[in-house]
């Protein structure tokens, strides 16, 4: 079923984004928090909030002042820079392993020179936060997504995973 596959998927993250001893249970280091300057107790699961016309958000929103730096979360290279009526300024980063997509948006602004093709290390700067898109101005904030898929695949294609036990190291809810 859909619910088990993205459990394992989640596990399969945590695995393999940790520290390379082998035989380590899950890291709960896996995921750097992409905003600087916010501890893991600060972070609300929004997961599940209902938003216009019914949709889920299947996403993580970290409020911070406009400005703040976004942070990536995890190795990997810069796939897109997009900008969208919805996200904003966006990035879409995609993980060392071609399975996993970040997805970064209501940006203000990209590190200065910040090109698709780039390699990024865990925890580097690459945007600062703001409410480009239809972020409500007076709530600046990131919207922080990742989506499960496969090597090669389209550059916002996947299944969306919850991004809040892999930043918290907290397990997901049963
Ligand atoms: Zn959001």
């Amino acid at each position: 079923m859909k619910r088990r596959r993205l459990c394992a998927l989640g596990a399969a993250l945590l695995v393999t984004g940790g520290t390379a001893s082998s035989g380590r249970e899950a890291d709960p280091d896996a995921l750097a928090i992409p905003v600087e300057g916010i501890k893991a107790s600060e972070l609300v699961d929004s997961w599940t909030s209902v938003r216009s016309g019914g949709r889920s958000h299947r996403a993580i929103d970290i409020p911070a002042p406009i400005g703040t730096p976004v942070l990536a979360a995890m190795d990997g290279r810069i796939e897109k820079l997009f900008a969208s009526d919805r996200g904003g300024l966006t990035i879409y980063q995609r993980s060392p392993d071609g399975r996993l997509i970040l997805y970064y948006a209501h940006l203000q602004g990209y590190r200065r020179g910040l090109a698709e093709g780039d390699a990024v290390r865990k925890g580097q700067v690459i945007a600062t936060v703001g409410a480009s898109g239809n972020a409500d101005p007076a709530f600046p904030h990131l919207h922080f997504q990742l989506l499960a898929t496969e090597p090669g695949s389209g550059w916002n294609v996947g299944e969306p995973v919850n991004p809040y036990p892999l930043l918290t190291g907290r397990r997901g809810r049963p």
